[in-house]
C-alpha cells in the first residue's frame, strides 16, 4: 500500500478532481479525503477516521455502503459477461430484467426505459428526443427547453445550460441558446412576506404563462424540473405547484420531464417523486437511486405516448441516431437489479418516509428556535437547514463569511457528514435510506453541536 504522503503527492500531481477549488486543493487546502471502506451508514477513510455519511455519497448510495448482495451480482456478472453492447436490439438478461422492473415501479403511463451512465448524459438523452419527437411530428420550430433558477440537471453542455445556479455557467458561456430558466418555487426565499403558498403558486405559474405567451407556445417543446429541488437547496414545491404547472404544460401541448436523478427509487418516501407531487411526466431522468452507486447507471423513461412517436420517427428515417457504448451496461444493470430489490426486501421506502420525517422532527426540537436557523425542510430522507443573519426579515448572511461551509467544516469534527450546498448558507441531509433512529440522532446530536460552535 501506498503511504498517505506518496498518495498526496501524486494526487496533487496527476488528478484533476471535478466540482474542486483547484489552486485550493493544490495548496491542500480543501476537505477532501481518501476513502477506503464503508458499511450501513458510515464510511472510512485511510486514517481510520468513521463518519456518518449524512448525504450517501452525492445523495446516491440509497441502500447504504458496503451491501454484499450487489457486490457478489456485480462481480457475477463480471465473470460471465463483463460487457455487450445494447445497439441495435442486443440485450443481456441483466438490462431486460432492469427495465422489467423499472417500468414496473414507475408510473402507470410510463412505458420503456432507455439506459445511460449518470444523469447529466441522461438528461442530454432527453432533450436530444424531446427534439426528435417534435421533427418527427412536422414541427422543427418547437425546441426551446424551460428550466427553473434554482434547478440542476448536470453539468454537460445542455444539461449545464438547464441548470440555473451561476456556478456552472460562469465562465463557460453558459447557458446555451433556446434555453430559458423560469422562476424558483422556492418558498422561503423567493415569495413576498405577505403571500400565502397557495398565492406563491399562482405567481409561479404567472411567470410561466408569462414567458410561453412571449415566447410562443409553438417554440418551446419541454419544460424540466425536479420535482424537489435538489442541488439547488433541498426545497419541496410549495402546495399544489406541480399540478397547476402541470396543467399550464398540458394546455400548450409542452412536454414534462421529470428528473428524478435524486427523488427515483423512494428518496421522498413514494418510488417516484412524480407520483409523490401528482406530475404527470412524458420523460423520468433516473440515475443514482437506481444502482445506489454500486455501478454508473442511469435512464430515460418514456411514456407511451412519447414512446409511440418514436416508433413512428424509426419507421420514416431508419435507426435512432443516438447511443453510448456502454448503454445498458451489464455490470450496472445487474447492480441495479439486486439494489432495486434490496430497497424492496428491506422497505426502504417506507423507512424514508418515517424515519426522514423523525429526523426532520428531532432537527426540530434540537434547532428550531435557534435565532440564526430561518428554515427546516425537507421531504422523506431529505433534510435541510437554511441559516440567515435575522429570523424575522430572512436577512442573508455576509457570503463572505461562508457559514455553510463553516457548519459543514464543524459537523465534520463531530463525525458526520452534511453538506454545504452550493448556493446560499445551506445545510443538506440526505443520508442512506436505511438510516435508523438512532442514527437519525447521531446527525442531530453533531449538527446542534456544530451551530452552536460556529454561531
Ligand atoms: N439531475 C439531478 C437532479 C441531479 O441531482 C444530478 C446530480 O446531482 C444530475 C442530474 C446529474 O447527474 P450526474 O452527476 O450523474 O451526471
Amino acid at each position: 500500500m501506498l503511504d498517505n504522503d506518496r498518495l498526496a503527492a501524486w494526487d496533487r500531481e496527476s488528478f484533476f478532481h471535478p466540482s474542486t477549488h483547484l489552486a485550493a486543493h493544490a495548496r491542500g487546502d480543501t476537505p477532501g479525503r481518501i476513502m477506503t471502506g464503508g458499511k450501513g451508514v458510515f464510511v472510512e477513510d485511510r486514517d481510520g477516521t468513521r463518519l456518518l455519511d449524512g448525504f450517501a455519497g452525492l445523495y446516491c448510495v440509497n441502500v447504504g455502503y458496503g451491501r454484499p448482495e450487489i457486490a457478489e451480482a456485480i462481480a457475477g456478472q463480471a465473470r460471465e459477461l463483463a460487457y455487450y453492447h445494447a445497439y441495435v436490439g442486443h440485450g443481456t438478461e441483466a438490462s431486460i430484467r432492469l427495465a422489467h422492473m423499472v417500468t414496473e415501479r414507475a408510473p402507470a403511463n410510463m412505458s420503456k426505459v432507455y439506459f445511460g451512465l449518470g444523469g447529466s448524459d441522461a438528461n442530454e438523452t432527453n432533450v436530444k428526443l424531446v427534439w426528435y419527437y417534435n421533427n418527427v411530428l412536422g414541427r422543427p420550430q418547437k425546441k426551446k427547453i424551460i428550466s427553473r433558477w434554482r434547478g440542476y440537471h448536470g453539468s454537460g453542455l445542455m444539461t449545464g445550460s438547464l441548470t440555473g445556479l451561476e456556478l456552472f455557467h460562469k465562465a463557460f458561456d453558459l447557458p446555451m441558446p433556446g434555453i430559458l430558466h423560469t422562476e424558483a418555487p422556492y418558498y422561503f426565499r423567493r415569495a413576498n412576506p405577505a403571500q400565502s403558498e397557495a398565492e406563491f403558486t399562482a405567481a409561479c405559474v404567472a411567470a410561466l404563462e408569462e414567458m410561453i405567451a412571449r415566447e410562443g407556445a409553438d417554440t418551446i417543446a419541454a419544460f424540466i424540473g425536479e420535482p424537489v429541488l435538489g442541488t439547488g437547496g433541498l426545497v419541496p414545491p410549495p402546495a399544489g405547484y406541480w399540478e397547476a404547472i402541470g396543467a399550464v404544460l398540458e394546455r400548450h401541448d409542452i412536454l414534462l420531464i421529470a428528473d428524478e436523478v435524486v427523488t427515483g427509487f423512494g428518496r421522498v418516501g413514494s418510488m417516484f417523486g412524480s407520483d409523490h407531487y401528482g406530475m404527470r411526466p412524458d420523460i423520468i431522468t433516473i440515475a443514482k437511486g437506481l444502482t445506489s452507486a454500486y455501478a454508473p447507471l442511469s435512464g430515460s423513461i418514456v411514456s407511451e405516448r412519447m414512446w409511440k412517436v418514436l416508433e413512428q420517427g424509426t419507421d420514416a428515417m431508419g435507426p435512432i441516431g443516438h447511443g453510448w457504448t456502454y448503454s445498458a451496461h451489464p455490470i450496472g444493470a445487474a447492480a441495479g437489479v439486486a439494489n432495486l430489490e434490496l430497497i424492496d426486501r428491506l422497505g426502504l421506502v417506507e423507512n424514508a418516509r418515517d424515519t426522514g420525517a423523525y429526523l426532520r422532527a428531532a432537527m426540530t426540537d434540537a434547532l428550531g428556535a435557534h435565532p440564526n436557523l430561518g428554515d427546516i425542510r425537507g421531504e422523506g430522507m431529505l433534510c435541510a437547514l437554511e441559516f440567515v443573519a435575522d429570523r424575522d426579515t430572512r436577512r442573508f448572511l455576509d457570503p463572505a463569511l461562508k457559514t455553510g461551509p463553516a457548519v459543514a467544516a464543524a459537523l465534520l469534527r463531530h463525525g458526520v457528514i452534511g453538506r454545504a450546498m452550493p448556493q446560499g448558507d445551506i445545510l443538506g441531509f440526505a443520508p442512506p435510506l436505511c438510516l435508523s433512529r438512532e442514527e437519525a440522532d447521531t446527525i442531530v446530536a453533531a449538527t446542534h453541536a456544530a451551530v452552536t460552535e460556529v454561531f
